[in-house]
């Protein structure tokens, strides 16, 4: 007999495998990461297929075989309705669901990546239909999730010589974690960027407030160029590093 095992947890992705299974991507609050296969979830009048569909949480029940885990009950918890309404929203959630997957190792469990995860769902949700707040929301999020699992970077002083930089020029290097100063940039032989003031001090109140203080945050067309080059060059070189 196999042992039954319930929890609750956001599905974050699905893949069609086989002639009519399936196999989504959950993150649970008991088991961490896992990948349950869904015989038959494609078929018309699979019971599962009403129950279980991506960016949702529902509280599932499997049996773990030998190597994977199989889907036996899914029971429908949220579905979070004004995300799927609003397609910037939806987008965001993918993204989101996409960095989390891609940077949380398979079962692990946390309770700080599960409660990051619980807040990002209600609290978009939640959120009013406003391009800038959606944005600044994925960054604030972004940037946590990142922190939660290890990776906060320098944002106060160089990481070369410990120093405070002057406030007239900033540069990052990602593979350093973050921040160098004007007189270390000319010594290193890799890449290295420019970030603006104004972008770092977003990205500081976003990892030292709390939701509510960065909600207040304005983005200009600029500064959302400058965030999304450096969230992105961050996350490749966290990606590659795990
Ligand atoms: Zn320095």
């Amino acid at each position: 007999m196999f042992v039954r095992h319930r929890s609750q947890g956001y599905v974050l992705k699905r893949e069609n495998v086989n002639e009519a299974d399936q196999v989504f991507s959950i993150y649970t609050k008991d088991f961490g990461e896992i990948r349950v296969l869904a015989k038959a979830s494609r078929r018309l009048n699979s019971k599962l297929r009403s129950f279980i569909q991506v960016l949702t949480l529902v509280e599932i029940e499997f049996v773990q075989g030998k190597t994977i885990k199989t889907l036996t009950d899914a029971v429908l918890i949220e579905r979070f309705s004004s995300i799927k309404k609003n397609l910037l929203k939806l987008r965001l959630t993918y993204n989101f669901g996409r960095t989390f997957n891609s940077l949380v190792k398979i079962q692990e469990t946390d309770d700080n990546l599960w409660r990051l995860l619980d807040r990002f769902f209600h609290i978009l949700d939640l959120e009013k239909e406003d391009a800038n707040k959606l944005e600044i929301l994925y960054y604030y999020f972004f940037w946590n999730l990142l922190d939660v699992l290890g990776y906060r970077p320098e944002l106060k002083s160089c990481t070369s010589c410990r120093q405070k930089p002057l406030p007239d020029k900033f540069f990052w290097i990602s593979h350093q974690g973050g921040l160098v100063c004007k007189n270390c940039v000319n010594k290193v032989k890799t890449k290295v960027d420019k970030i603006d003031i104004q972008t770092l001090k977003i990205l500081r109140i976003i990892l030292d407030y709390d939701w509510k203080v960065s909600r207040r945050l304005k983005i200009d067309p600029e500064i959302r160029r400058g965030l999304k080059i450096i969230s992105k060059k961050y996350f490749n070189h966290i990606y590659e590093k795990r």
